[in-house]
């Protein structure tokens, strides 16, 4: 029974899939869990102090002010900061967070800040272009880069790392192997031309897999890797799936149950039209909360006394509609969004999404609310 929209926390959850994601490394290679917006969705301070306690070695965010989040959470790990931006160099300094410098241009500005401080060795991670053609430096750009590292004493280079773009997919093997190659490519021509001029640089970690990367590719694990979404449950694949357990469980109770009659309709803009007389249970999560319309339109349900109930007509900002015809239920029963049987990749899957999504949009506005032991 819930009294109110849940997102159910389940911390042993987390803990099981650490320990499935660290079986597949050897045991010197260190784990960065990433936790980016709000850790996937869940809640940053508490599942990143379990992270912690489970031994964590480093984390990684997307936006500095995610960084400065598990700061005032008390968290004192290596932060790594994935999309640093020049608006937040100061914010990036007070919080020691450790930007990856993915362009030529913002690396002579964060060298320039830095000089403007009088700040030496301050660590940094370097990021290679190796096919995503999202956020890296290019091969080509290796010598301006070199020279601009050796033109100061600011930085200290504790990482050259790379993104896969499809490490989920099988049939991309051949593009993830091909990233694979540049990527080392690009760190033996980097690393070499630094010693060259100072044989004294010490030897970047190399990392490289997120969780579809270690789990389809171990032996690419280098030093480091960097996994979110199996550390929530997910590993996009269903044989992955099973090793897992999702850790987030979201559950809302019925508001209201409606008979409405042949003709009648459901919800804004006459969303649904009832062709036979059918029973609706209104839920209060819509989508301001994450449900998003296009999980209306039966291109979602939700589970009720273990039943599908399909979302009718388009889901509103606070609430949702399903059919229940079929499902003996009154006010104040429960219904299941997703949760460890029904999981979000499968619910997400049908509205033509992936888990990533749903977690990640789930409102603040949902009561978050912590299981263990
Ligand atoms: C988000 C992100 C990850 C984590 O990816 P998962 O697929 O969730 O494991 C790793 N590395 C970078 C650069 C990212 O942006």
């Amino acid at each position: 029974m819930v009294q109110e929209p849940t997102l159910f926390i389940d911390l042993n959850a987390l803990a099981h899939n650490f320990g499935v994601l660290k079986q597949k490394l050897n045991t010197d290679t260190k784990f960065l869990a990433v936790v980016k917006a709000s850790s996937y969705g869940h809640a940053p301070g508490v599942v990143a102090q379990k992270l912690v306690d489970l031994g964590v070695d480093y984390f990684g965010v997307a936006y500095a002010l995610e960084g400065a989040e598990l700061r005032a959470a008390g968290i004192k790990k290596p932060i790594l900061l994935l999309h640093p931006m020049a608006a937040h160099f100061d914010q990036i300094l007070e919080q020691n967070l450790e930007p990856s410098l993915y362009s030529v241009y913002l690396m002579r500005l964060w060298i320039d800040f830095l000089e403007s401080k009088n700040i030496t060795d301050y660590p940094v991670h370097i990021k290679f272009n190796s096919g995503l053609n999202r956020l890296g430096i290019a091969l080509a750009e290796i010598p301006e880069i070199v020279s601009a590292i050796n033109g100061t004493n600011s930085l200290k280079i504790c990482s050259v790392f790379s993104h896969l773009g499809a490490s989920d997919d099988p049939n991309a093997e051949e593009f993830t192997r091909d990233q694979i190659a540049r990527y080392i490519s690009f760190y033996n021509t980097f690393t070499q031309k630094m010693r060259d001029n100072n044989p004294e640089f010490i030897i970047p970690w190399r990392h490289l897999c997120n969780t579809s990367g270690v789990l389809n590719y171990p032996e690419a694990q280098y030093d480091m890797v960097r996994c979110g979404i199996g550390l929530y449950g997910y590993g996009n694949d269903s044989k992955h799936d099973r090793l897992l357990r999702p850790v987030a469980q979201l559950k809302a109770p019925i508001l209201q149950i409606h008979h409405v009659s042949a003709g009648q309709s459901v919800g804004y803009n006459h969303g649904f039209i009832a062709e036979q007389p059918t029973v609706i249970a209104s839920l209060p999560l819509g989508h301001a909360d994450g449900l998003h319309r296009i999980f209306g339109k039966k291109n979602g349900c939700v589970w009720i006394h273990n039943q599908p109930a399909h979302i009718l007509g388009n889901v509103c900002m606070d609430m949702l509609m399903v059919d229940v015809t079929n499902i003996p239920c009154k006010p104040g029963d429960t219904a299941v969004i997703f949760d460890q049987q029904h999981g979000a990749q499968n619910l997400a899957e049908g509205a033509g999404t992936i888990s990533y999504e749903l977690l990640t949009g789930l409102s603040k506005r949902i009561k978050r609310s912590f299981l263990s032991e």
